[in-house]
């Protein structure tokens, strides 16, 4: 079988992907902050954190066959840490294991609903883009994200979908592709501090389905992404949302 790797894979869509992973066949590299024992093997990473990306990457297996980029954190924290987890750490925990990516890899981003509206400024999304570690508390103070709550949250998501757009053929010779999927609301720890501190949005986004989504709802969508069932799929974003994405767009249209 594959050797796969799933960030956040202690909790929710990432312990989910995990699970329907193994269960079709896959090896499983479970990283996550937490400890977990439902993958094959677990390598403890901080992704806020350059030397814990740089320590878990030298523990990683020498050949992967693709990596589900899932950690996330809701907007309850500051924003510089926000944006570590969910955009630079991820970042750079992928650019590290891109030597060691097989033909036909796949890399997915879970992005979000949060992303669709594209509410940040361009400029802003491409200064995040090119963040290092060192650079993330004079961006969360010039822009003063922390200003607005959730913002660093929406940030990161669109941040996601412009990075894989960007990326849509870099690694064409190699057979590598990066996607992303944006669930909306699914039942998870972080859905609960999301709808703490973002309630009313959140509400809005549910109102408009028959039932919130499930962890399992969406792990087979990452699975697809990292399979070669999906070779021709390059830079795009699947909702996996039970409508709230095409809701938006018929209401805009
Ligand atoms: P979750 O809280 O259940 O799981 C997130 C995982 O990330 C946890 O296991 C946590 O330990 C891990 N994590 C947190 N900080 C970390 C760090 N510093 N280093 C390494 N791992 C860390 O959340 P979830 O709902 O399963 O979310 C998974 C992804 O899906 C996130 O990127 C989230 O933004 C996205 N998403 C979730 C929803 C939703 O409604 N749940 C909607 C859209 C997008």
């Amino acid at each position: 079988g594959k050797a796969l790797a799933v960030t956040g894979s202690a909790s929710g869509i990432g312990a989910a992907t995990v699970d329907y992973l193994r269960a079709h066949g896959a090896y499983v590299i479970g990283l996550d902050i937490r400890p977990s024992d439902n993958a094959d093997e677990h390598i403890a990473i901080d992704l806020s954190s350059r030397k814990s990306i740089d320590e878990a990457v030298a523990r990683l297996p020498e050949k992967i066959d693709g990596l589900a980029n899932v950690a996330g954190l809701a907007p309850t924290v500051p924003a510089a840490q926000v944006i570590r987890v969910n955009l630079v750490g991820t970042m750079a925990l992928t650019n590290a294991l891109l030597p060691r990516l097989t033909y036909g890899s796949g890399i997915v981003n879970l992005s979000s609903i949060a992303a669709f509206h594209w509410q940040q400024s361009i400029d802003q999304i491409k200064e995040a883009l090119d963040l290092s570690f060192g650079k993330i508390d004079a961006f969360v103070e010039k822009h003063r994200i922390d200003d607005q709550p959730g913002r660093s949250y929406f940030l990161t998501k669109e941040a996601l979908l412009a990075w894989c757009i960007r990326q849509r053929r870099t690694w064409v010779d190699r057979g590598i592709r990066m996607n992303c999927v944006s669930p909306a609301a699914v039942s998870t720890p972080l859905l609960d501090a999301f709808a703490g501190v973002m309630g009313e949005r959140t509400k809005k986004d549910s109102d408009i389905v028959e039932r919130s989504g499930a962890p399992a709802d969406i792990a087979p969508v990452i699975a697809f992404l990292l399979s070669g069932a999906s070779a021709w799929i390059r830079g795009a974003n699947i909702p996996a949302d039970g409508g709230v994405a095409a809701h938006y767009l018929a209401q805009e249209n």
